[in-house]
């Protein structure tokens, strides 16, 4: 399966703390998948899809020294059995898939749990994905949770490509999935309102979080949010990961 690759070489297969939505805080193990579906401008993990000779644009494209990447050198391969090998070296049962979007790797992921659960040993496993796909029936018996962010318009995104009816209603029934939207401004309000109305989603399965890839953004975005989310009802978000270790890979 395709997974990031760090600058050394390995892939983005790591150790660290959930930093956002429901499980912040909870240790685990987070496996980067690569390649996206969807080209979000301020995506954070642009060196999953933002390929050399690609036409998408990304808002770093304004900084200096901001280049796509050569696709040979952001993935490597590795069969389903060597990434549960990697897992099982951390002494953690919880795992985070994302990516990139990791449900484009569905049939890889139901084979590492599968594996892993082989050990006799009690796996959970969250999904990070932005609601575009559907899972697998295999691989919705092996997952814990969903973290379900569905697209707004501020991602650039056509609405085409990131609002997927028939996978964002199998998530809305799911009892199993949570709704975390990347909020840039008090006008995404209205887009998030509208999701909720059409998929019936009760607000306190909502998570809204800041736009931002440097605490100074994230905190410029939260001194509002806060209060929206306090008078819509939904949950707030924090971004835990780049509170501590800003926009470091592997962390
Ligand atoms: S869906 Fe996620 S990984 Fe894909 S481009 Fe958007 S933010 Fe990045």
């Amino acid at each position: 399966m395709k997974l990031a690759r760090l600058p050394d070489g390995t892939p983005e297969i790591f150790h660290t703390l959930q930093g956002e939505g429901l499980s912040t805080g909870k240790p685990a193990i987070f496996i980067r998948s690569s390649l996206c579906n969807l080209h979000c401008q301020w995506c954070d993990t642009d060196y999953t899809w933002n390929w050399e000779g690609t036409p998408w644009t990304h808002d770093r494209d304004r900084e200096p020294g901001y280049a796509k990447f050569r696709k040979e050198d952001q993935i490597i391969d590795l069969s389903p059995s060597d990434v549960a090998e990697t897992v099982r070296s951390f002494p953690c049962h919880h795992l985070v898939l994302t990516g990139g979007e990791p449900l484009l790797h569905d049939a890889d992921f139901v084979e590492i749990l599968t594996i892993l659960n082989n050990d006799n040993d009690t796996w959970t496993a969250e999904v990070e994905t932005n609601g575009t796909l559907t899972p697998s029936s295999e691989l919705d018996a092996l997952i814990t949770q969903y973290n379900v962010s569905p697209k707004l318009a501020n991602s650039g995104n056509d609405q085409k490509l990131r609002l997927k009816e028939d996978a964002l209603t199998f998530f809305a029934s799911s009892p199993k999935a949570w709704f975390k939207f990347v909020v840039s401004a008090p006008e995404d309000l209205a887009e998030i309102q509208d999701l909720q109305s059409r998929l019936a989603l009760d607000p306190d399965r909502i998570f809204l979080m800041p736009e931002g890839r440097s605490p100074e953004d994230l905190a410029l975005r939260t001194a509002w949010l806060v209060d929206l989310c306090r008078d819509q009802g939904y949950r707030f978000s924090q971004r835990l990961h780049l509170a501590l270790w800003g926009p470091k890979r592997g962390k």
